[in-house]
């Protein structure tokens, strides 16, 4: 396929490596992106009927890698509105997730006990068709956007909250921020002596690469632990500048892990999944979460039954690196918060068989049955425990 070169042609390399260029020249509707490539009619009906209603916004970097000639292109699949997004599905909802109940502050979630979700900003390089959080990065009806006075605020709340051990920066994605700005606010959190981990939630490395360069790649560095949470979808973005990317902050001693969201028509198949987490692996870049689609407005399209994302694992399991194996999460609707499901491995006895005392027969990966006895004392205290916790 052809590179940026002849799909954006005039455009200095210079500019095209820059990331503010990229994000001031963001494809912003239907007539930003029928210069890239023929929309169809149901991609012009996408655009016209969530005008308004979602933001739409898409690097040109990101633009690159969309396939002209074919609408399911998982990356067009990501950035062009369909025209069901304008619809409610069932179960949609406004706050998929019940976070507007644990936002103690405009800026933050807390919803579990040791740690926080910081909204760092609202906006975003893509706005991704599945998003979870569209409300807040929704233009027109979005909130107030997250200024300096919201941030501070929830740095505040972390400050006087000595359970949260574990902050994740997110957004909007933080990564539009300034070097300067994500210093301070990462240096802020860092200062606090109860936060132990932080995470900072981008998608920066798909669709703006550009934006890890040696300053930022040294400035999360500096604030270790921290742990970039990224968001590949599809081997397609594998490019070799998203490699590039991960690559730099790896060897800068910054772990980075992956957050799939599983998509129907997009990658809701056993063979696609296996294919990204193996060139994720590559670089070194942890498979973390599947998450199922959540119930976020104008994307039930988009989303897929539970079992196919179990039916994914068990193609996986067993069948290749457990490190390429991530946990599939559902985030349960109104609060509940994340739930990991399984294969179901548990099997009945073979029609026959003498119970052998206590035990489980299970199922192996390949169908075979198999016995693993269990000892018949339950007692599993830590005696030690008693001497390594002490009071
Ligand atoms: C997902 C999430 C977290 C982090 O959950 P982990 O399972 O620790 O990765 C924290 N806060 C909110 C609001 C979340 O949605």
């Amino acid at each position: 396929m052809a590179g940026w070169q002849d799909r954006f042609p005039g455009v200095a390399e210079a500019d095209w490596r820059d990331w503010r260029w990229q994000l001031r020249h963001a494809l912003r509707g239907a007539d930003d992106l029928a210069r890239l490539f023929r929309l169809t009619d149901r991609e012009r009906r996408g655009l016209a009927s969530t005008a308004g209603l979602f933001r739409v916004g898409v690097t040109p970097y990101y633009a690159s890698l969309i396939d002209p000639d074919h609408p399911s292109c998982p990356v067009r699949m990501q950035a062009v509105p369909a025209p069901e997004e304008a619809e409610a599905a069932p179960g949609d909802r406004r706050d998929p997730l019940g976070e507007d109940r644990h936002r103690p502050v405009r800026a933050l979630v807390h919803k579990y006990p040791d740690r926080a979700l910081l909204l760092a900003t609202d906006t975003c390089p893509v706005y991704c068709r599945h998003c979870t959080r569209r409300r807040i990065t929704g233009g027109a009806v979005a909130g107030r956007p997250f200024d300096r006075a919201a941030v501070e605020e929830a740095i505040g709340y972390v400050r006087a909250h000595p359970e949260l051990r574990d902050v994740l920066v997110s957004g909007g994605d933080p990564l539009v921020l300034s070097d300067e700005r994500l210093g301070w606010l990462l240096g802020e959190l860092r200062a606090i002596p109860h936060v132990q981990i932080l995470r900072l939630a981008t998608r920066a490395p798909v669709v703006l690469p550009m934006r890890v360069d040696e300053a930022l790649a040294r400035l999360l560095r500096a604030v270790k632990p921290l742990y970039v949470v990224t968001h590949f979808n599809h081997p397609k973005e594998c490019t070799p500048d998203a490699r590039a990317a991960c690559e730099l902050l790896v060897d800068h001693g910054v772990p980075v892990e992956n957050q799939t969201v599983l998509l129907r028509r997009v990658n809701s198949s056993a063979r696609t999944i296996a294919d990204l987490n193996h060139r994720l692996l590559s670089w070194r870049v942890r498979p973390y979460y599947l998450h199922q689609g959540d119930l976020a407005e104008g994307t039930g399209h988009l989303r897929t039954p539970l079992g196919t994302g179990v039916a994914i694992l068990e193609a996986l399991r067993g069948h290749t690196s457990g490190l390429a194996v991530p946990h599939l999460a559902v985030d349960l609707p109104d609060g509940g918060g994340k739930i990991t499901l399984q294969p179901d491995y548990r099997a009945a006895p073979p029609p026959g068989t003498v119970p052998e005392g206590p035990g489980q027969w299970f199922r192996g990966f390949r169908g075979t049955r198999h016995f693993v006895p269990e000892p018949p004392d339950d007692d599993v205290s830590c005696p030690y425990d008693a001497v390594f916790y002490p009071g």
